[in-house]
């Protein structure tokens, strides 16, 4: 186990490497306190546990229809360059008996968001966080985010977005529930 000062001394080596004789100024004086301090929300994912997040669950009362909670801003930590990377994640299921308050699927993006992470696994979490328990009859989650390690360094490509999808249940096997789901992901907001 690393303590906080071990986590903090190794910043200030880190800023030694790459500022060299400099790092004695004062706009450095505190950075690896407040560097580590900022971890503690930027990675706050690896002290929650999902089936906390789901725990409550309410009765359907025979809503059969799609439930879904677009444009969840999230920020993540790419785990190869712990560069960010920022996008808006679309969360989606179809009920059978139990539905979970809606913010509830924001806090479950965050949970695994905040964590060294890639999309990929981010997108995959979230539907197996889901199914396991909610057990809908389908769950969608589509991921679309910008990279900070492609924008800032190696190709340098500023506007590409990357999209992901994990689609489960009926989501994956009927065209019909898909095209559904991404007409409401489409459609207007009422209001901006
Ligand atoms: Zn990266």
């Amino acid at each position: 186990m690393v303590s906080e000062s071990e986590a903090q001394e190794a910043i200030s080596t880190i800023l030694e490497y790459i500022e060299g004789d400099g790092i004695g100024r004062e706009g450095l004086l505190n950075t690896p306190s407040r560097v580590v301090n900022s971890w503690k929300e930027i990675f706050a994912g690896y002290r929650q546990i999902p089936a906390e997040v789901l725990e409550s669950t309410f009765n359907a009362e025979g809503y059969d229809g799609i439930v879904l909670l677009r444009d969840i801003e999230f920020h993540s930590t790419c785990e190869h360059h712990l560069q960010p990377f920022t996008g808006r994640a679309h969360v989606a299921y179809i009920p059978v008996e139990r539905i979970v308050g809606i913010s509830k699927l924001a806090r479950i993006v965050d949970l695994h968001a905040r964590r060294l992470q890639n999309q990929e696994r981010i997108t995959k979490c979230i539907a197996d966080d889901l199914e396991t328990h909610l057990k809908p009859l389908g769950t969608a989650v589509i991921i679309e985010a910008s990279h900070g390690c492609m924008q800032c360094r190696g190709v340098k490509k500023q506007n590409s977005i990357m999209t992901t999808s994990a689609m489960r249940g009926v989501f994956f096997d009927k065209n019909e529930a898909r095209t559904e789901l991404m007409q409401l992901i489409r459609s207007a907001p009422l209001s901006r």
